[in-house]
């Protein structure tokens, strides 16, 4: 537990909402993946409005990589991960008995400011991500707020309900209420292989947009095919063959994560009046973008970050309607930090997850 108030990006909490105890991989040191260390910690009872959760299964995001590598300005300790699933332990409001099954929205926020209140979460001032500015899912008893948590889609295993909740949300938000992809729009996804990608690919196919994807491994390409990939292109100039495959026209959507790297390609890539949505730059914060492509194209330059909890429930009933997460591997929460070494790599093809039993 903290020893005082966290400084976290954008507001102080005196008070973590998600506190992680029993086995727990903690982030202690901003060295990289070796600064996540194995500790035990004391079980405190549940308070009003908290859920205690046996986690099964934590999911780990490059958001834990830039944690550990002390980008994110978190001071530790601070138990990573912010995607859990597993079982009610204990709870202290009437919605869930012991035993229940259940994932979690990984966003902490008042629940009481205007914002949250019209159901933009993603707005409050007191915004957090779990594992980030409050405790995450690696430990073996998490105290949940109640209304953070919510029935496991049925037809997910334990794996598969440990690997959805922030990419999932993530790239719903992005393509459904930002870019507002439509049926039959050609949708392409820069850097298949991370989380997110992955995610907009299954939900891209399912919503029924022609979905294209780029990668620098043929494996990976590959796999995005197997996920519903119509196309898939090499990374390097993917915008020729992007053009090409729509005719000349360019595509409707560019979904990127990497940014810095890839923007101008973004563009070239892109139809008369699309939508470049993005959520984040891991090829480098500062990116340059060509101002006349961004005009002459009418283009539009989206960002998002994670989601409202209305969103989190969208992704729950496209999960109920068969979409599934992909799990590239499950390491035990012992080898915390050779998990964060093959994260770090970029090997992976979907997502990485701890076993916390
Ligand atoms: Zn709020």
């Amino acid at each position: 537990m903290n020893a005082g108030p966290a400084k976290t990006r954008g507001y102080y909490s005196n008070r973590m909402s998600f506190l992680s105890q029993g086995r727990c991989a903690v982030f202690e040191e901003p060295v990289g993946a070796a600064g996540v260390r194995v500790r035990e910690r004391p079980e405190t009872p549940v308070e009003e409005g908290q859920v205690a959760i046996s986690v099964r299964f934590a999911g780990l995001n490059h958001l834990d990589l830039w944690l550990v590598g002390g980008a994110q300005r978190v001071e530790p300790p601070r138990v990573i991960g912010a995607d859990g699933a597993g079982e009610v332990i204990e709870s202290a409001g009437g919605r869930f008995k012991p035993g229940d099954e259940v994932v979690v929205y990984p966003v902490d926020c008042d629940w009481t400011c205007d914002q949250c209140q019209a159901g933009q979460m993603v707005y409050c001032r007191k915004f957090g991500i779990a594992g980030e500015h409050t405790d995450g899912a690696a430990c073996t008893r998490w105290l949940v707020p109640e209304r953070n948590v919510f029935p496991k889609p049925k037809g997910l295993n334990w794996e598969e309900a440990a690997a959805f909740p922030l990419t999932f949300l993530t790239a719903y938000r992005m393509l459904v209420t930002k870019a507002r992809l439509q049926r039959g729009e050609t949708l392409l996804v820069v850097g298949a292989g991370a989380g997110v990608s992955v995610a907009a690919i299954a939900i891209g196919h399912h919503l029924g947009a022609h979905v294209m994807a780029t990668s620098r491994s043929l494996e990976k390409m590959a796999a995005a095919r197997q996920l519903g990939a119509a196309d898939t292109f090499p990374s390097e100039g993917f915008s020729g063959p992007a053009r090409e495959a729509t005719g000349g026209a360019g595509v409707d959507v560019v979904f990127d994560s990497v940014g810095a790297a890839t923007i101008d390609e973004d563009l070239k890539a892109l139809k008369m009046g699309g939508r470049i949505v993005t959520c984040g730059s891991t090829s480098g914060p500062k990116v340059t973008v060509l101002w006349p492509r961004l005009f002459f194209r009418h283009a539009e330059i989206i960002g998002s970050t994670m989601g409202n909890v209305s969103e989190f429930e969208g992704v729950l009933k496209l999960l109920e309607e068969g979409v599934r997460p992909v799990v590239d591997s499950v390491f035990p929460v012992d080898q915390a930090k050779d998990a964060l070494e093959h994260l770090d790599r970029a090997e992976q093809f979907g997502k990485v997850l701890l076993r916390m039993e």
